[in-house]
């Protein structure tokens, strides 16, 4: 009886290996890979960056090369995000499936309204972020959004599935809107406080959750942190009293810590994206350690 039963469970673990053609997804940052990861769940998924890494700056490297040589589709935020080490990639890896134009090459940005478009026609051209903000995976509604983008392109390339990444969107829209819903109440005690950034990177969600930036650690977008410039904030960072000082994983926060301490207001340093590697390996628990570290600091 008990080798039958063996037998059974083997037939039927071919057969899931037989009908699922598990695709290879490139992403250029973990909350994509991380997004496509839900939506199809059989696939393969690559991020090409990591929660510690700065995206804007990453090497070349001869791995990612091949990882990219090997994809079915490339998925990333586009906005110029990638431009200073994608088109390196995409030559090297010579794979037409995922150059421009390809419908395996999907860049996120044109499917959604950036930020700070505005802005940055008053910086010069060291500025990183020329088509507007890239870092709007912080946005619930945003995603919620791009989840559909991707799921209309993985439909197109993989034909043979459509139902089923259909069904995976539905079922993952659910979860989501119930989410967004626990979100927005979290969001709500927060609504109208003032904080202080270093960087762009929290924009969206400061933006969903109705936070004022009052300053930017930045002298401008993309321009790390200078002490002249750290001094000059400290009367306003006093009289407006932030709820916290805001700076990422990646990023050096010295500037963030010394204005703390000339201030009393809280550094809070948090993930600006999700930690495939760690605890918080998902957007649904990404969003929750945010919201969650922010009420804490209020
Ligand atoms: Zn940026």
């Amino acid at each position: 009886m008990p080798h039958i039963v063996s037998k059974l469970l083997v037939l039927s673990l071919f057969a899931v290996v037989n009908t699922a053609q598990a695709l290879t997804i490139f992403t250029c940052e973990p909350e994509w890979a991380a997004l496509s990861q839900s939506l199809a769940p059989e696939a393969k998924v690559f991020s090409a960056t990591h929660v510690y890494q700065d995206p804007h700056y990453i090497e070349a490297r001869p791995s990612l090369i091949s990882k990219l040589a090997k994809a079915d589709i490339a998925i990333c935020s586009g906005a110029g995000l990638e431009s200073g080490w994608l088109p390196a990639l995409q030559k090297r890896a010579s794979n037409r499936q995922v150059t421009d134009g390809a419908d395996g090459m999907l860049y996120l940005a044109p499917f959604i309204e950036t930020i700070g478009q505005h802005e940055t026609k008053f910086f010069s051209t060291e500025h990183v972020h020329p088509e507007g903000n890239p870092h709007f995976h912080l946005d619930p509604e945003r995603v919620s959004i791009l989840a559909e983008v991707i799921t209309q392109r993985l439909q197109l390339i993989d034909p043979d599935s459509q139902e089923q990444y259909q069904q995976t969107l539905i079922q993952w829209k659910k979860n989501w809107q119930n989410s967004i819903q626990s979100w927005q109440q979290q969001a709500s005690q927060l609504k109208g406080q003032p904080v202080v950034v270093q960087h762009t990177s929290f924009d969206y969600l400061i933006d969903w959750v109705g936070m004022e930036v009052i300053a930017d650690l930045e002298p401008a977008p993309g321009v790390p942190p200078t002490m002249a410039h750290a001094q000059s904030l400290v009367e306003d960072t006093r009289k407006s009293q932030p709820a916290a000082i805001l700076t990422n994983w990646y990023q050096n926060d010295r500037a963030a810590d010394w204005l703390s301490g000339k201030t009393g207001v809280q550094h809070l340093n948090l993930p600006a994206t999700v930690d495939l590697k760690g605890e918080i390996n998902n957007l649904e628990r990404l969003f929750d350690h945010l919201l969650s570290q922010l009420q804490v600091a209020k």
